[in-house]
């Protein structure tokens, strides 16, 4: 199957997020992409990728995300936060990273864990 990623950035992340997406490109181009409202939107038309574009964070996105982990959805997170700027939805950023924790579901939050995600998730579906 398909890996199932969801890709979540933050304002100050979003620029990050298209470089990491640009890096892994092939790869992301095999996999089914979720992501939340804006990032979603920089994805598909910075870099052509499909994905499904959920609310934005602060008006619920991340929620989503969560729930769609919760129900089996999802193989793998990508969240570049912005540890230096308070979010007014950070109770729902704890929640995603908590549902991440209970279900046991990969959760990348920087770039350097991102890579090391995706670079296995690869060799996983190359060796498929
Ligand atoms: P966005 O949401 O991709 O719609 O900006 C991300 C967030 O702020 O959690």
């Amino acid at each position: 199957m398909k890996p199932r990623i969801a890709l979540i950035a933050h304002d100050k992340k979003k620029d990050e997020m298209v470089m990491l997406a640009a890096e892994y490109l092939d790869f992301l181009r095999g996999c089914t992409l979720v992501a939340t409202g804006t990032t979603g939107a920089r994805l598909a038309n910075e870099l052509g990728l499909t994905v499904e574009r959920k609310h934005s964070g602060p008006f619920g996105g991340d929620l989503q995300i969560g729930a769609a982990l919760v129900e089996g959805q999802i193989d793998a997170v990508i969240f570049l936060r912005d540890p230096m700027t308070p979010q007014p939805h950070e109770p729902d950023i704890n929640a995603l990273v908590r549902a991440c924790d209970v279900h046991n579901v990969a959760c990348a939050t920087n770039i350097s864990t991102a890579q090391l995600v995706l670079t296995q998730l690869k060799l996983v579906s190359q060796n498929q």
